[in-house]
């Protein structure tokens, strides 16, 4: 059987990111990547839709959630995970960090690149076991051991790229918990009583999402697009990660937020005084059909009524489009089982990397940020050379 210093297991954002560094750092260590599936990197080079939204320019700590958030703030500060990749980046309006080339795949091929041959990669090696000697089982190959191992299987958000949650299974068998998962920065699924006719349709607004006791919970800015199952865009992403674990959520949209309630009263009583047709009164200040929904909502009600449906759209959320969509997990194992070094406190010499734990970020390159900087972190720690 192969015995190895390191064996990472999952060849995804944060596996290769651990393997790169831990190569840097010490070139002696025998380090293995086992990958379930036939290319390592593939959701990474499926990322900010082929484009690799790998960070983002504000990395501060309301952009993660989950008990590890506190720590993954500091982490992101400590570790410049561009470093990894070596080429120009550029920066959108919104802060959110591509490679200048804006091609995904380059960010995969660049770490594939720098494992160089010393890492040995097991590609179509989905380990099923570990067991507590760190022995690493396959379905149909002969396992290897390893003195330590660290777990970077990712979480259950879109399984086709072999992240179907096994991750956990494995982290329970080696003595840990998972919080209660739920998919995030994912579509949303709301009443279409109002909406069924605006399906395609994409609109600038504000967002908010409120408990059913009225508490705020979220707010954000952006596209939204009206679909037949509910909302998207990003707007609908970013706010997702926040209501995720959350039920009887209502959204409240506010069209054309650059204008105040009462301006769009004044527009509409203008309008009426020419002489429009009710159905007609927000046409041309709001794409027509949306502009006709509302006004099928406002029921024949005056100025002020229509004005306040335009800033304050609700939509009742009756859940999401489930793991199969969604860009990332929000639960995983908890910061109680993990030191600072992310070693686990269950079972020595095992360390977790990236989507497996509990942290999750927001829409804008926070993901990326987090598995990269967690998997430079323990490759540092088992480096013994904490950075
Ligand atoms: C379509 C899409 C677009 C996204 N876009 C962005 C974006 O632009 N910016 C951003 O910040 N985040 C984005 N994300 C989220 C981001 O990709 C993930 O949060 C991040 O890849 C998690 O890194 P990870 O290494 O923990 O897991 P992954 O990158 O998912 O890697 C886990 C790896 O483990 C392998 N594996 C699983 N089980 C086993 C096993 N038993 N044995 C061996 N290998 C195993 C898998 O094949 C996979 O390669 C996106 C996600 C998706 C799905």
């Amino acid at each position: 059987m192969h015995k190895f210093d390191v064996a990472i297991v999952g060849g995804g954002a944060a596996g290769l990111a651990c393997a790169v560094t831990l190569r840097q750092l010490n070139p002696r260590l025998c380090v293995a990547v086992t990958e379930a599936g036939a290319r390592l990197g593939k959701k990474l080079a499926a990322t900010g839709n082929g484009q690799g939204n790998v960070t983002n320019r504000d990395v501060s700590a309301s952009h993660f959630h989950g008990s590890l958030a506190p720590f993954a703030a500091r982490l992101v500060a400590r570790y410049d995970v561009l470093s990894l990749f070596d080429c120009l980046f550029s920066a959108d309006r919104a802060g959110k960090v591509y490679p200048a080339g804006k091609q995904a795949s380059s960010l995969s091929d660049c770490l594939i690149k720098k494992l160089g041959a010393d890492v040995q990669v097991f590609l179509n090696a989905k380990v099923k076991g570990i067991s507590p000697s760190f022995r690493l089982s396959f379905a149909d190959r002969e396992g290897i051991c390893a003195d330590r191992v660290v777990l970077a299987a990712g979480g259950c958000a879109q399984k086709q790229f072999n992240t179907d949650g096994n991750a956990f299974g494995i982290a329970k068998s080696l003595g840990h918990t998972v919080t209660p998962l739920y998919p995030s920065l994912v579509q949303l699924r709301t009443d279409t009583s109002y909406t069924k006719t605006l399906k395609g349709i994409r609109a600038e607004c504000d967002l908010r999402a409120y408990s059913s006791e009225g508490k705020l919970l979220a707010s954000s800015s952006g596209d939204v697009i009206f679909t037949d199952y509910g909302v998207s865009g990003n707007a609908v992403f970013d706010i997702s990660s926040r209501i995720a674990d959350k039920t009887g959520v209502v959204l409240e949209i506010s069209f054309l937020p650059w204008f105040s309630q009462e301006e769009v009263e004044e527009a509409v009583i203008k309008r009426r005084s020419l002489g429009y047709e009710y159905s007609e009164l927000l046409c041309g200040s709001l794409h027509n059909q949306i502009g006709r929904a509302i006004m099928k909502r406002a029921q024949g009600r005056g100025a002020a009524e229509v004005a306040r449906l335009v800033k304050h759209f609700t939509l009742p959320v009756c859940g999401s489009l489930g793991f199969d969509y969604a860009q990332v997990t929000k639960g995983g194992v908890p910061a109680s089982e993990v030191g600072d070094d992310l070693q686990s406190r269950r079972t020595s010499g095992l360390y977790l990397a990236g989507e497996v734990l509990d942290l999750d970020g927001d829409c804008g390159g926070y993901n990326l940020t987090w598995a990269f900087a967690s998997g430079m972190h323990v490759a540092h720690c088992i480096a013994g050379e904490r950075a």
